[in-house]
């Protein structure tokens, strides 16, 4: 009943049909008045999560959140959907903060944000005890926890504000880190009491995930920026060194690019990431200083300059792709010293030996991810602790088979003689200097231009062969040491090369081509843009890329059509529906386009039916409990999908789910009472045997009965 309430708010509010998995149990527990504790990727949908049950609750919620930035668009942001929404944070002065306590006693606001250092202010606390506080969500949990990457310790204050109130509210704490540590301090920090934990899938199946080892990376950022023009990204690098000069490079090739890191001025890292947001600027070279506070939802590829220090923060940086749900790309481009980088600044930065000892564990199984041959997705999921399915995802660098093999063999062991020769002593540069025969002084002083390998390589460019050593590197045949100059060794892999007991293959890089050309999508990106700017609130607010995308792609022709696109809800079309219905009246060719009531959205997504997916995890050797835990659905759910692909026909192993020793008393049950309810039937077996094996005989048995 009251999920039904929470639907008709998501269709009206949001525009959204359905809740993802997971967002439905959130709900509910908020709204049972349980603690809940929500530990979802980014990009899941945590922020619905608790902004649907504050419109259902009475009273007002309150938001606590760190991103101070991020305040002003988000509750913008729900203005702009018909939600009534404040913030109340250190930007505004004491007669903003004095009139805005004003309107929220009086009831005209359901969800107030507030940063955490607020709840220091003692005449604060006092305001907020006056108000009727049904739920306190607060978002980005982990920051309360030293074990977390953000510990921020404004949140310490969140408990005792709590304790505080003269009536407890429910609790419900967001994150997107899962770590048992992090789980503990969330749960004990933040006082919750026995709180329901959901941990939503942390597969995002739109982003695909490629590492590349040892490549050139200015030359493939070039490139991959010239073939994908179009698109938003964010180059992430490990120091401000790193973004500095990569931005200048990508400034004076006349790209739109923007950079942010810690170094640079309040001001200016604020204009910068507004350009960013309001899509002035493409592409935003940043160090991880970066993006905590972004919720655009159409940043569309994330690359890793640098190898980040961990899992955790590799896929938060990563999974800020995609978010809308469109394709989003994640790539790391790897190179052996980021491993020495990311050892130097744990050892610089963490004291205390056991954390320390903790952050290296931690960096290795980064490492690892870089390395490991299997599906990508596979080692994210499993790292996160979710049971894996098998076989490969089809959608990371390690599963796709495109991109052929080359063999690099003969180049390799040319490599590998010269380090041998060179006695294991120097550096990238000087071995490529060496192979490549260069009058450097250094190579003379050594005496290295007597080596018969001088020269061995001339006709490639010094870059080529650092970039081969590299590669060399960064795929296991070589090491290098630690230190300010770090020395090239062989490794036994090498020699097995050199001893021609192995060969080196290299995968050829494919770079996929996002900028999609549909003059449609693109006019209504520039209409989204000039409202955008009327209305002074970044462009993804006003409908996301995937909004926009269906929009070209059923060319709604009314606002009965237009309703029905993902993402349009009410007041949005209200206020915008008539200039893009317009737009797009003006720019479609009738007889080429479908019409939304030809080909409904649903009926023509690309991705795989639920009941499919389900029927194919089973089949793979999954039990129902973990189909149903994986994918955030219930069990009953899942049961039916099984049901479901037996009526259409499709081959289902029901022997499985059914004990063999009662099949034909379920049989002889049904019968006499019939298969149209199911409790009849429960109540005239034993009690042993559960709705699951039940159903299952309906499937195999009963299975044209049922509708
Ligand atoms: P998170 O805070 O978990 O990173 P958000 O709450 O910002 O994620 O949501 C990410 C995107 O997913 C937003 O664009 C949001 O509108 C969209 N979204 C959330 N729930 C749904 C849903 N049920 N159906 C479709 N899109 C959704
Ligand atoms: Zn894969």
């Amino acid at each position: 009943m009251i999920m039904e309430k929470a639907k008709e708010i998501l269709k009206k509010y949001y525009g959204y049909s359905e809740f993802r998995p997971g967002q439905t149990k959130i709900i509910e527990s908020l709204l049972a008045g349980r603690d809940t504790m929500a530990i979802m990727p980014t990009g899941a949908g945590k922020s619905i999560c608790f902004q649907i049950p504050a419109m259902l609750l009475p009273g007002v919620t309150i938001v606590i959140s760190p991103l101070i930035s991020l305040m002003k668009d988000q509750v913008d942001g729900l203005s702009d959907q018909g939600i009534s929404a404040t913030y109340i944070n250190s930007t505004l002065s004491a007669a903003e903060v004095r009139q805005r306590l004003a309107r929220i006693s009086a009831g005209y606001c359901k969800l107030i944000y507030v940063a955490p250092e607020r709840l220091e202010v003692e005449s604060f606390q006092a305001a907020l005890r006056q108000l009727n506080i049904s739920l306190v969500a607060i978002d980005e949990a982990h920051c309360v926890s030293q074990w977390g990457h953000d510990f921020r310790p404004g949140f310490r204050n969140i408990s005792p504000f709590i304790a505080n109130l003269p009536l407890r509210p429910v609790i419900g704490a967001f994150t997107a880190t899962a770590t048992e540590e992090v789980k503990g301090d969330v749960v004990s920090l933040l006082s919750l009491k026995q709180p329901d934990v959901y941990v939503t899938g942390f597969d995002r199946p739109n982003l695909s995930f490629t590492v590349l080892r040892g490549e050139d990376k200015q030359k493939y950022i070039l490139n991959y920026l010239k073939s994908n023009s179009r698109q938003a990204g964010i180059i992430y690098a490990a120091t401000r060194k790193e973004v500095d000069g990569l931005y200048e490079l990508l400034l004076k090739r006349g790209i739109a690019v923007g950079r942010y890191h810690a170094g640079l001025s309040d001001d200016e890292r604020a204009v910068q990431q507004e350009c960013f947001i309001y899509d002035d600027i493409r592409v935003m070279v940043a160090t991880n200083a970066f993006g905590m506070g972004i919720d655009k939802s159409n940043v569309r590829y994330v690359i890793h300059y640098n190898m980040p220090k961990n899992m955790e923060s590799y896929y938060q940086e990563a999974g800020r792709s995609g978010r809308d749900g469109e394709p989003g790309e994640c790539i790391l481009l790897f190179s052996a010293q980021d491993t020495l980088l990311q050892k130097f600044l744990i050892d610089k930065s963490v004291e205390n030996p056991a954390r320390k000892q903790h952050e290296l564990r931690k960096l290795q199984q980064m490492v690892d991810y870089c390395h490991t041959p299997e599906c990508l997705r596979q080692y994210i999921l499993r790292y996160f602790g979710e049971t894996v399915l098998s076989g490969e995802c089809g959608n990371c660098g390690n599963c796709e088979e495109e991109g052929e093999l080359i063999d690099i063999t003969l180049d390799a062991q040319k490599v590998f003689s010269c380090v041998y020769r060179m006695k294991e002593r120097f550096g990238v540069a000087m071995i490529a200097d060496v192979l490549k025969g260069s009058k450097n002084k250094k190579v003379q002083q050594f005496g290295l231009d007597q080596l018969p390998t001088y020269g061995l390589m001339s006709e490639y460019t010094v870059q080529d062969l650092k970039t081969l050593v590299q590669r060399l590197v960064a795929t296991q045949y070589l090491s290098l040491t630690e230190g300010e100059y770090p020395i090239v060794k062989l490794t036994p892999q090498a020699f097995a090369v050199l001893k021609n007991l192995a060969g080196v293959w290299q995968k050829g890089v494919k770079q996929r081509k996002m900028d999609a050309d549909d003059g449609l999508f693109e006019l209504l990106r520039q209409l989204r843009k000039s409202i955008a700017e009327r209305e002074q609130v970044p462009p993804y607010l006003i409908f996301a890329d995937s909004t926009l995308k269906e929009m070209s792609k059923y060319c709604p022709k009314d606002e009965g059509a237009l309703r029905q696109i993902k993402g349009v809800g009410e007041l949005k079309l209200k206020k915008y529906g008539a200039e893009f219905l317009q737009l797009i009246r003006e720019n479609t060719d009738d007889i080429l386009k479908p019409t939304v009531t030809e080909v409904t959205p649903k009926e023509s997504k690309k991705e795989k039916a639920s009941h499919l997916i389900t029927l194919e995890q089973f089949q793979q050797g999954q039990d129902l409990e973990q189909i149903a835990h994986i994918r955030g659905l219930t069990l009953s759910t899942v049961q039916n999908h099984l049901n479901r692909c037996s009526s259409e026909g499709y081959e289902v192993d029901w022997d499985r789910l059914i004990p063999k020793q009662y099949e034909d008393l379920i049989v002889t049950v049904i019968n006499n009472v019939g298969a149209a309810a199911l409790r009849p039937i429960k109540e005239a077996l034993p009690e042993e045997i559960g709705y699951a094996a039940i159903k299952a005989v309906i499937g195999k048995h009963f299975c044209q009965k049922i509708s």
